[in-house]
């Protein structure tokens, strides 16, 4: 007999409630297209973590006046784009979940090599993985949060935006807001709940707007 009273399974990540076919997972399959796509985007010789290390071959090169001159294409601090691509940045923060992962029989650990290499055979085994992961792992959200971080950063230096990217954000009461990765903290303009910058961090996200 079914149980009315039972709660409704919902989504760990978006407050969306999960549909027959999504029934024994923990997230949406919405969620796990974006977490795919935010993989996608920084995999592979043009992916963003590829563009990041060409800035640092520019700025290294420091060739002239030429491309130091370019109008509308500031140089970011090099030690930002350096602590992102270098070990202990992007390339370890993902290795860490496939550890997390393979320690629970869904993902592979890499076997080593070039930085680039590293972060694609983590991305791969990643992505190979997350059907699985979506039905069995707990802390996807930790996971779709980083994932997202990486992107937005990686995303906001390559294209010099000086504006952090907007992150929406889901108040228990319904009410969407738009936070950065700068953000002190909010209050929301519907319920007036205030969170400090670690409790709007925490918040369900929201879907991005297809850009
Ligand atoms: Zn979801
Ligand atoms: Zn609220």
């Amino acid at each position: 007999m079914y149980d009315d009273d039972a709660p409704v399974p919902r989504c760990v990540i978006c407050p969306r409630q999960l549909l027959d076919h999504e029934s024994g997972r923990f997230i949406c399959l919405p969620c796990e297209h974006r977490i795919d796509g935010d993989l996608r985007q920084l995999a592979g010789p043009a992916g963003l973590y590829a563009r990041l290390c060409l800035r640092i071959g520019r700025g290294q090169r420091g060739s002239g006046p030429a491309v130091s001159g370019t109008p509308g294409c500031p140089m970011p601090p090099n030690e930002d784009v350096l602590s992102l691509t270098s070990n202990g940045g992007m390339v370890s923060k993902l290795e860490a979940w496939v550890d997390d992962w393979a320690e629970r029989g869904y993902a592979t650990r890499g076997t080593g090599g070039r930085l680039q290499y590293r972060v694609d055979e983590a991305i791969r085994t990643l992505r190979l993985n997350l059907s699985r992961a979506a039905s069995r792992h707990p802390a996807l959200k930790d996971f779709s949060r980083e994932v997202y971080q990486m992107r937005a950063t990686a995303e906001s230096i390559i294209t010099g935006e000086k504006k952090p990217i907007p992150i929406p954000v889901i108040c228990p009461c319904g009410t969407i807001t738009s936070i950065t990765l700068n953000s002190d903290g909010f209050e929301c303009r519907n319920c007036g709940a205030k969170y400090g910058h670690q409790a709007a961090m925490h918040l369900p996200m929201a879907e991005r707007r297809a850009a």
